[in-house]
């Protein structure tokens, strides 16, 4: 017997139109150097219907990639709705990857169209002079002075373009967007979101013990609108009506503080770097945080020290998520659960200190090396795999690889445990995994215990080649400004917390643990910088 409900397409314009009917006033901010720019989120749909017609007169049409090149801004926001919502496919490049890399990208994607940042241009146009596809590049002028040569400038185009009047109707299942993983090995990878699985995904982001928005609320993404589809925020925005607060090319600590402040945030959204970043600013701010409830971290492991320090100096907690490009991003997050509401401090900072649980509507699994399932008892290791509606089935322009994609499943190359109650936590990514005399080492347990450490500013530990063990944990760290570390105080603040062959065999004082493009310590790089640091004399 079949189910007798309507059935309506699951897509964009479905959001935006709900959007434009009850959250026309609700607030959508950019700061600039002359201060905050807010417009009515009324006024961004309209604006993104004028980009629309204006991309339509220039030839884009269903299934044509428009990129951006951008900051969190309006006009990048505006992209996020207009795109979409007239069938094209929104392509967010990231910022901060390497020309060869964008050069790459834009090709592989076919990107006809770019949105690009004035203040980026010095990035952006070493890339433009190598790439054959883009056919129109839109500049958008956050600097002022002149336009770079056979550019359109984003508000020109806006002012003289005919809205577009309704959005098409658009299949569900249509891509709505794409975004490249910035994995560090082969070539990067495309993972192309369909109207359905942003929908969908906004949904569950929406649910209470999900990121739990609401009207009522002002979220601050510092997470890029670049990567991994912005933790779904634009979205969740429209679909709620919360106001929106972006930081434009403003990512100083400071000023990120001065905006969350000012604006009365009261959800912030960003990397466990960026937190650590903003615990002086934030602790500093008179009057404190406002109605600041509900810090959300994610994109790597949060230590615990941190999470610690906003609970008990800032009274806010940091609820930590996992999940990645490929998961759309959101794949569980931290919550307690009712049991949980007698618990002692340590116990209760154990489990919000977790990956958390599944959200609803993605499955997780555990296999080890011989996919085989690992039993979910909080002690035994396995690689996470995934599998539901917002979850990658495969990458763009290529056959889904058994190595990437099991049965149906995603491999997320991420190792975990998984306790009985459901909680995750990532131990590392199988090719960060430390394999010391046959015992695994958690390099993420690791460094989040350094962390700890009062002297310590950040920590990244790498596994190298040893002649008697096969692999030692090198811990490499930086010290606070001012304050002595030595491998003896490190190994003291460790002994009494982790089991005698997780201790690092040695431990290196560097000036700043390298980032990846999207702000995760670059393990890799490291790895080359020390090599074979355990087999030469030192
Ligand atoms: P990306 O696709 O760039 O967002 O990277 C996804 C990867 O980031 C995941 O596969 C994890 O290795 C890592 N990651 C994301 N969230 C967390 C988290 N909360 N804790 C630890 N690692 C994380």
């Amino acid at each position: 017997m079949r189910g007798l409900m309507q059935e309506a397409p699951l897509n964009i314009p479905m959001i935006v139109r709900h959007a434009a009917r009850y959250h026309r006033d609700k607030r959508v901010v950019t700061n600039t150097a002359d201060g905050p720019v807010e417009r009515s989120l009324g006024e961004s749909i309209e604006r993104s219907r004028r980009l629309a017609g204006a991309l339509a007169k220039l030839g884009i049409g269903r299934g044509d990639r428009v990129a951006t090149f951008c900051w969190n801004h309006h006009a990048h926001f505006e992209t996020y709705i207009g795109a979409p919502s007239m069938g094209a496919v929104l392509h967010t490049l990231n910022i901060r990857l390497f020309a060869d890399d964008l050069v790459y990208i834009v090709g592989h994607a076919s990107d006809r169209v770019v949105i690009v940042d004035k203040s980026l241009w010095p990035v952006w146009e070493p890339v433009a002079a190598r790439v054959n596809c883009v056919e129109h590049t839109i500049v958008v002028d956050d600097t002022g002075g002149e336009a770079p040569p056979s550019t359109l400038d984003y508000e020109a185009l806006l002012a003289e373009a005919t809205p577009l009047e309704t959005w098409p109707e658009l299949d569900e299942g249509a891509a709505a967007a794409m975004c490249y993983t910035s994995g560090t090995t082969g070539k990067p990878k495309g993972v192309v979101y369909s109207h359905r699985s942003q929908v969908l995904h906004t949904y569950a982001g929406l649910l209470a013990d999900g990121v739990g928005l609401r009207e009522s609320d002002t979220i601050l993404p510092i997470v890029p609108l670049f990567h991994a589809n912005s933790w779904g925020v634009p979205y969740e925005c429209l679909m709620v009506g919360a106001n929106l607060v972006m930081p434009g090319a403003l990512m100083d600590p400071e000023s990120l503080t001065r905006l969350l402040v000012e604006q009365r945030t009261t959800v912030a959204a960003g990397v466990p770097t960026i937190w650590q970043a903003m615990l002086e600013p934030l602790s500093k701010v008179q009057g404190g945080l406002g109605p600041l409830r509900s810090i959300i971290c994610g994109g790597a492991a949060l230590p615990i020290s941190l999470q610690q320090a906003y609970h008990r100096r800032l009274g806010v907690r940091i609820t930590q998520a996992w999940g990645m490009t490929e998961t759309s991003p959101l794949g569980s997050v931290a919550w307690p659960r009712e049991a949980h509401a007698g618990l002692d401090q340590e116990r209760l900072d154990d489990i919000l200190n977790s990956q958390g649980r599944a959200v609803p509507g993605v499955e997780i699994r555990l296999r080890d090396d011989h996919g085989e399932d690992v039993p979910h008892d909080g002690s035994s290791f396995g690689e996470i795999q995934v599998r539901g509606n917002w979850i990658a089935a495969a990458y763009y322009g290529e056959e889904p690889t058994e190595e990437k994609f099991a049965d149906g499943w995603l491999r997320t190359g991420d190792v975990a445990t998984i306790d009985p109650e459901g909680y995750i936590r990532i131990v590392d990514r199988t090719k960060d995994v430390i394999k010391s005399g046959g015992e695994w080492v958690s390099s993420v347990k690791l460094e989040g215990l350094i962390m700890g450490q009062p002297d310590v500013a950040e920590a990244a530990v790498i596994g190298l080649p040893h002649p008697q063990w096969d692999e030692r944990p090198l811990a490499c760290v930086v010290a606070r400004a001012g304050a002595q570390v030595t491998k003896e105080s490190i190994l003291e603040h460790l002994e009494p917390q982790v089991a005698k062959w997780w201790l690092p065999e040695d431990v290196v004082l560097i000036d700043a643990v390298p980032k990846t493009s999207v702000g995760k310590f670059d393990k890799k790089a490291l790895r080359e910088r020390f090599g074979r640091y355990f087999e030469t004399e030192r």
